[in-house]
């Protein structure tokens, strides 16, 4: 059972370092916007920008 523990211990801490810095959306870590707890790229903040409420913010 120690074994079991340690092993989800791992993959919960690859998860907390994976979902640290990069789009919620796509996955991309490139042009990450984290202002206003967006979490997403520019890409798919530009495309989102519109529906969220921002207007050619960027
Ligand atoms: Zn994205």
């Amino acid at each position: 059972m120690a074994k079991k523990v340690e092993w989800s211990k791992k993959i919960e801490m690859s998860h907390k370092r994976r979902g640290k810095r990069m789009c919620r959306i796509c996955g991309n870590c490139r042009g990450l916007i984290r202002k206003y707890g967006l979490r997403m790229c520019r890409k798919c903040f530009r495309e989102r920008a519109e529906q969220i409420g921002f207007r050619k913010y960027m």
